[in-house]
């Protein structure tokens, strides 16, 4: 393909991702030529084609850049992934436009919004989805989800805290450029979410290890109490009913970000179907159905068509548990709409999630995340049998705490 084809091909593509029109053609073109230093464009040597995968032709772009002297030939990585994250602007329409779209799709089909956004988001490259290969050899009594990467390990975003934007979560990383963080992101988009009046924010995440994998934070960038993560995550399965989302309990020394967000994916989690071990009501909260679940780790699920009793009951187990036994590993709380009843569950986890090397972190800042506990683990490239059979176990550190905490409930 010569260069001008690549340049064509490549604003086809800018003008189909929906940020610009076909009147804005000469105009990219000429914004492109700019951006690889090259001085004319020969319209003789183009066909109007269907264009290629937006990576083919940035390699392309790659290539002439280095033959025109603006990258070196041995281009550091993050002088590279700044080009890139350049040209993919161009096949990112501006936040207003995605906004709107997303909301205009929104009212149609919740589900078709989230589609137009991955889809920008995959394409841009603001999301990667790493191959993995199913691993069927469980034996566990338990619907466990294991899947195994067929690829090194993709690259995270660390977190940092600077002036400005103030982390790697907050939203003023929109559209923002630096090398300090491994991924740039001018292409990065956040579509905008009113929650009862305040300002949230929902994006996905950079590695999409589950399904359409996203992240949900608050404009402000503060840490939030439990209580008022449980209210927002009753506020998101409101707006996003295919969604589960959770978030993890852990001791204040463990915590890392400065400011709260919450993960779901959009997809069924394996702790979904895990069987009830026993069935109870709560006198304090009469609307509250509370089960233990035969599970690998203590799993309690509580359900309710009354989402504030159940924020209560929520709220009240997990303060609890940890007032009874400490919080020593992480607590996974997560959260399902389905029709009217809302059913949360609550994981205390063992030292398995932490500990288990070849267990892939699948959480935004780089730790363990519920998705773990709730069944969905991915391992790394060099898994051995020994990991498998490990999560298999029944938890050998909470069951017969669990057991005697729920009879004093
Ligand atoms: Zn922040």
């Amino acid at each position: 393909m010569n260069k001008h084809q690549v340049i064509e091909n490549f604003v086809t593509l800018a003008i189909q991702s929906g940020g610009w029109m076909e009147m804005d053609r000469i105009y990219l073109q000429n914004r492109l030529m700019d951006l690889i230093n090259e001085s004319t464009f020969d319209a003789t040597q183009v066909t109007k084609e269907i264009p290629p995968v937006a990576m083919e032709l940035v390699e392309q772009f790659i290539i002439i850049a280095k033959e025109n002297g603006v990258l070196p030939i041995e281009a550091a990585t993050n002088e590279q992934s700044q080009f890139v994250a350049q040209l993919m602007d161009f096949l990112t329409p501006p936040p207003s436009v995605v906004n709107a779209m997303f909301s205009q799709h929104y009212n149609d089909e919740p589900q078709v919004a989230l589609d137009y956004f991955y889809t920008i988001c995959l394409q841009n490259h603001q999301v990667e989805v790493p191959s993995v290969s199913r691993t069927d050899e469980l034996t566990a009594p338990y619907p466990l989800n294991l899947k195994t990467l067929s690829t090194d390990l993709p690259a995270k975003v660390t977190i940092t805290n600077a002036d400005y934007p103030k982390c790697s979560v907050c939203m003023t990383n929109e559209g923002y450029s630096t090398q300090r963080y491994p991924i740039v992101e001018h292409a990065l988009r956040f579509i905008r979410l009113n929650l009862l009046g305040d300002s949230w924010f929902f994006r996905f995440a950079p590695v999409s290890y589950q399904k359409q994998q996203a992240i949900f934070l608050s404009e402000e960038h503060s840490v939030i109490t439990r209580r008022e993560k449980l209210s927002r995550m009753i506020q998101l399965v409101d707006v996003f009913s295919s969604y589960m989302i959770g978030f993890d309990e852990v001791a204040d020394s463990n915590l890392i970000e400065k400011h709260s967000y919450l993960e779901g994916a959009n997809q069924l989690f394996p702790i979904e179907s895990a069987k009830n071990a026993e069935l109870m009501t709560l006198t304090l909260f009469p609307t509250v159905t509370i089960r233990s679940l035969i599970w690998n780790q203590s799993a309690l699920s509580l359900s309710s068509s009354q989402p504030l009793e159940l924020l209560n009951a929520m709220d009240y187990v997990v303060s609890k548990w940890i007032n009874d036994y400490g919080l020593e590993h992480q607590i996974a709380i997560a959260l399902r709409k389905n029709e009217e009843v809302y059913t949360g569950y609550i994981i205390f986890t063992d030292e398995r999630l932490t500990h288990a090397r070849q267990l892939v972190k699948q959480g935004f800042n780089g730790q363990s995340n519920w998705f773990d506990a709730c069944g969905a683990y991915v391992l790394s490239q060099a898994t051995n049998r020994e990991v498998v059979q490990s999560l298999e176990q029944e938890d050998s550190i909470c069951m017969n705490r669990l057991d005697n905490f729920i009879t004093t409930l």
